[in-house]
């Protein structure tokens, strides 16, 4: 640890503090277990900050990253192609629910949703129209951390200091936690929707808010209203892509069609940073035009379809299929929900618990400010052996897909005791 906290700088950590808030030092998995550096073990309930899907050490996947690694790690995809993204595009193709999808690769999400501002912003470009150059984009929204992703989210987290770095093109309407949030945003569309490029939204779950759910139709709603005067869907899936809502994609619990959206985090099951915009043919054929022409889109990232992580991808995919992974979702949710109905909703210092499938938030709900609650209880939790880790007063469980009834039962037990622990 104290080799760690002199030459890692850890993202969204204080570091001069990170020491003191017992950090779990990794030094292999076994499963969905992670064991740390003294034997340790820990239930990981957070699926590694959402990215891990089947599990940790997954037998399948990493027989898929061994053969790819012994044809090629990587090549570029600037003008050239590579025989197993071309296959990973064509096995997604068959379950997004975009029209014709179209793959441009990167490796975070946050660049995933750049790429598609910038998509939806050169589209009309293209298309010779003027004036469409604003973004509707929600309250307590999260798209990542580079600039225009940051700008695209609403404030928090301690980035309200780089307020004079985002952009203003955005029209800004409460987010899930408002129940007037569909109204909100359908007023300033009907009002503005002639301005807009696009509508940039987290389909039906708001993860980093908090896990504020919306109810599908009612993003349905925004969406249907939102094409129908031409504008242009954005969905990031970042977070509710690959079976965390229950569904394959958040887009499926409301039967959405998004022009463009956003998958990163689970798309190699959380082996390897690779994540994609995925734009309708329609987007795509608008970038149609002469070769080094101003039609063409000028971005690009050096690890964009790394071929490694292309290869895990497929075979996660395949896997998904193969273990009917998102009937144990199904199940596990509805165990999960029960359980926390049952034994964390009625404990003291418990407020509202808000949960879409695999994904669940648990408020806490202090008496003072400067309690740091959410991080107690989450150290808490790790102290008995159940890896977590809060957004603010918010415990967030994110179980792997694959977790078991057991696994899911000592979650809710630990998750029970350690507020037991803490808010009593
Ligand atoms: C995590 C997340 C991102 C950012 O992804 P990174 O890979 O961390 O850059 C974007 N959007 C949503 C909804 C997310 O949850």
């Amino acid at each position: 640890m104290e080799r760690d906290r002199r030459r890692v700088w850890h993202g969204f950590t204080q570091m001069a503090a990170y020491a003191d808030n017992r950090p779990v030092i990794v030094e292999r998995a076994d499963g969905r277990e992670v064991v740390d550096v003294d034997g340790r073990r820990y239930l990981d309930a957070i699926s590694s900050l959402w990215v891990t899907t089947l599990g940790h050490r997954v037998a399948e996947l990493d027989a898929a990253l061994v053969a790819q690694a012994q044809r090629v790690a990587h090549t570029t995809l600037l003008g050239n192609g590579n025989s197993v993204v071309v296959e990973l595009a064509e096995d997604l193709a068959a379950v997004v629910p975009v029209d014709d999808p179209r793959f441009l690769f990167a490796s975070d999400g946050a660049t995933a949703v750049e790429q598609a501002l910038k998509i939806a912003f050169q589209y009309w470009w293209n298309r010779g129209v003027k004036g469409r150059d604003r973004y509707l984009v929600l309250g307590s929204a999260y798209h990542g951390d580079t600039i225009g992703s940051l700008s695209l989210g609403d404030g928090g987290f301690g980035t309200d200091l780089f307020d004079p770095l985002r952009f203003s093109g955005t029209r800004r309407t409460p987010g899930y936690r408002d129940p007037d949030w569909l109204a909100k945003a359908r007023s300033v569309l009907d009002a503005e929707g002639a301005g807009l490029a696009a509508v940039v939204l987290e389909p039906v779950v708001q993860g980093a808010a908090g896990m504020y759910v919306a109810d599908p139709e009612d993003v349905a709603t925004l969406v249907r209203a939102a094409q129908d005067v031409g504008v242009l869907v954005v969905c990031d899936e970042v977070a509710t892509g690959f079976g965390r809502t229950g569904a394959m994609f958040a887009s499926d619990l409301a039967g959405l069609r998004p022009d463009l959206m956003c998958i990163g985090k689970g798309l190699a099951g959380g082996y390897l940073p690779m994540s994609a915009t995925v734009a309708s043919g329609r987007v795509a054929a608008a970038f149609d035009g002469a070769d080094l022409g101003p039609r063409t889109f000028y971005h690009g990232h050096s690890f964009g379809g790394n071929a490694l992580a292309a290869a895990v991808a497929r075979r996660h995919l395949a896997l998904f299929a193969e273990w009917d992974v998102l009937a144990n979702v199904s199940a596990r949710a509805a165990q999960l929900g029960a359980g926390l109905e049952a034994s964390v909703a009625d404990l003291p210092g418990v407020g509202q618990i808000r949960r879409c499938g695999l994904m669940a938030g648990i408020e806490l709900d202090p008496p003072d400010d400067g309690l740091r609650w959410g991080r107690r209880v989450c150290a808490e939790a790790v102290e008995q052996g159940v890896l977590l880790r809060p957004l603010g007063d918010v415990v967030v469980l994110v179980p792997i897909l694959t977790s078991t009834e057991a696994e899911i039962d000592r979650i809710v037990a630990t998750l029970a005791s350690a507020v037991e622990t803490v808010c009593r």
